[in-house]
């Protein structure tokens, strides 16, 4: 079964085509610039219309019919879809109704996923949704310690994000360890230019790093992860700051990128703390810590874990910082958990969520 997996931005489309049966990629691309001036595709249709004229002149596909679904990464599924659905009006009016809580990216995904319905109107889609998986959070770990007035009108609970990477990350921890993906309890790590962990038992999240957006938890790139809000009002009140320039610099200008004044590529970062830059070395360390703090609390929260699993562009490629975290943990944690290394494939997670919807299958993966 051919399932095209679609990640639609603003501006933005990148595409996998994959044969399910063997899990294999036949085609993958972007296409970008959607808008432009002078570009290929004005809108996201004339990009869809595009991207599968290319994958058909690659001979992926002989025809359109071939593409059996198409499975499309969407943000924020609110409180609403708590796993992945076949789409028709309904699930596109209560995507529109998350938009509030995703503006950037909601929109989008809906771009695309209406332009596929124009292109392939006979393809059956699926919305994959990324906070989904965090849905089995029990409320105490969900709600903030605000009145709950803020709860009950606004929605305003975390989240959490990058679900799809933490399930599949648990499913194939799941199988090298042999066991049933229902029988363990795991902590999985998303460290890239995004940053989470999730707390995983009997294969349900049961807390995750970040929050109501993906600013909260873990520092990141150029995220700041965890601060004292307050701290951010006095900001403002000192520096005269609108609530825009602080979005900007708690989500565009801190984490790695803040405190390093360098970058906010990992490898940057671990390159400049060699050669003895005192700020690198800073970005490191406190990067380094968050993780050992919320690792701490979730191993307590779910009492154990089978493994502990790293991944993600610095979760699967560092081998220092995968050293400097296994000598840690290793002193303080029970010997029969495992750390792994297992790479995350967010696009087959969806293209196998996508085919088991299709099918009514029930395996994970
Ligand atoms: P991602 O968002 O998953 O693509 O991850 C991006 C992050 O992974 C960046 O901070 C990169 O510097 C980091 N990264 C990628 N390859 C390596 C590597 N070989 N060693 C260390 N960090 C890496």
């Amino acid at each position: 079964m051919k399932i095209l997996v679609i990640n639609c931005g603003s501006s933005s489309i990148k595409y996998k085509l994959y044969d399910t049966k063997i899990s294999s990629l036949l085609a993958k691309g972007l296409i970008e610039r959607i808008g432009e001036k002078n570009s290929k595709a004005k809108n996201h249709t004339e990009g869809i219309k595009l991207l599968i004229s290319r994958i058909i002149e690659e001979g992926a596909v002989d025809k359109l019919e071939e593409i059996s679904a198409i499975g499309h990464r969407v943000v924020h599924g609110g409180e609403v879809f708590t796993q992945p659905h076949i789409i028709d009006d309904a699930v596109i009016g209560k995507i529109k109704e998350c938009v509030p809580l995703a503006p950037l990216h909601n929109p989008a995904n809906l771009a695309g996923i209406l332009s596929c319905a124009k292109v392939l109107p006979d393809t059956p889609q699926v919305a994959v949704f990324d906070t989904a998986f965090h849905q089995t959070m029990p409320e105490a770990a969900y709600l903030y310690a605000i009145p709950g007035y803020f709860y009950k009108k606004y929605k305003i609970r975390k989240y959490g994000f990058h679900g799809t990477s933490h399930q599949f990350v648990a499913c194939q921890a799941a199988d090298i360890l042999g066991k049933p993906l229902e029988k363990i309890k795991l902590i999985t790590c998303h460290l890239g230019n995004g940053c989470s962990i999730t707390a995983i038992d009997k294969g349900k999240s049961i807390d995750t790093s970040m929050g109501f957006t993906p600013l909260e938890g873990l520092i990141m790139g150029t995220r700041s992860g965890d601060i004292d809000v307050a701290a951010v009002f006095h900001i403002m009140k000192k520096e005269k700051k609108h609530i825009a320039d602080m979005d900007e610099i708690l989500n565009k200008k801190s984490g790695l990128l803040g405190i390093s004044g360098l970058s906010n590529d990992f490898r940057s970062i671990v390159e400049a703390a060699k050669r003895g830059n005192r700020f690198a070395k800073l970005a490191y360390d406190m990067f380094s810590y968050r993780i050992e703090k919320y690792i701490g609390a979730y191993y307590f929260a779910l009492g154990g874990a089978d493994a502990i699993c790293f991944t993600g562009g610095i979760g699967e490629n560092s081998k220092k910082f995968i050293s400097d975290i296994k000598k840690k943990l290793k002193r303080i944690i029970d010997s029969k958990t495992k750390i792994m290394v297992v790479p995350t494939d967010e696009e087959l997670m969806i293209a196998r969520l996508t085919y088991k919807m299709v099918k009514g299958k029930q395996k994970c993966h």
